[in-house]
């Protein structure tokens, strides 16, 4: 007769080893949650955030940010309802949270500088929605911390519980938790978001510029909220050029068929 222990361990290694999935590059990643289940989530953070963060009236903001996300979304994931809204803030920043809900701060529009730059912003967001980034930072949360529960984050009953699902989606600028993306989890964002925002037929190698002007922004007063939970490195860029000549072969095949966005701010 196995023990109760032998028995629970043998179901946790294979509620693991069932979790255990490939990430769109093949890394291997434990996802505990269904994403109808981090798509709830997802959706009471975005309503949290909106609660908490004046909405833009600005139109021409609106309308520049709405236009280049959904030239990205009409390629990426068309079954995901995506929804994009632009917070009146001076926070140099972007989200994008499971389920497709997005958000860019006005004070990001003052570092991209164009809209190829604001699309390199959002295709590396949506990134982190399709490679399922949010599932695995709370997966790894709910294995390592016995006190975070799938329910109690649902519920998001205790203040110090829904502070701490925003940081694991990525929300953590606002709320002070600091939880920033992995290295892996940001190679992967940067690789797949140049594929999105080429296929949608925008320039990947204003990405490079666009990281350059945050590294800048950041030498200033204020570093940009964004770095503090998308760690930057040298290699970023480094590896954006790696990946620059398929990229390019993406943007020419999408202009040639048409592609050709022109948001205006
Ligand atoms: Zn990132």
């Amino acid at each position: 007769m196995p023990s109760r222990r032998g028995v629970f361990l043998v179901a946790f290694v294979l509620l693991l080893l069932a979790a255990c999935t490939t990430s769109p590059t093949g890394r291997k990643q434990i996802l505990l949650f269904p994403e109808t289940q981090m798509a709830q989530m997802g959706a009471v953070a975005y309503q949290e955030t909106k609660k908490s963060t004046p909405i833009s009236k600005n139109s021409t903001s609106n309308s520049y940010v709405s236009c280049i996300t959904n030239a990205i979304t009409a390629k990426v994931e068309p079954d995901t309802e995506w929804e994009v809204t632009v917070f009146d803030s001076e926070q140099v920043n972007a989200f994008a949270l499971p389920g497709g809900k997005i958000g860019v701060y006005s004070g990001l529009l003052d570092v991209a500088e164009n809209q190829h730059q604001l699309a390199a912003v959002i295709g590396h967001e949506i990134a982190h929605v399709t490679a399922r980034h949010g599932n695995a930072r709370v997966s790894a949360a709910t294995l390592t911390q016995a006190g975070l529960s799938a329910v109690q984050i649902l519920a998001g009953s205790s203040s110090r519980e829904k502070q701490q699902l925003l940081g694991l989606l990525g929300l953590g600028a606002q709320v002070g938790i600091l939880l920033p993306y992995s290295r892996g989890q940001e190679s992967e964002s940067d690789i797949l978001g140049l594929v999105y925002m080429a296929s949608a037929g925008f320039d990947p190698r204003q990405s490079v510029q666009l990281w350059k002007n945050m590294a800048m922004a950041s030498d200033a007063k204020a570093p940009p909220e964004l770095l503090s939970t998308h760690p930057s490195s040298s290699t970023r860029i480094d590896e954006l050029n790696r990946a620059m000549p398929d990229a390019l072969i993406i943007y020419n095949k999408a202009r040639s068929q048409g592609e050709k966005p022109n948001c205006k701010r």
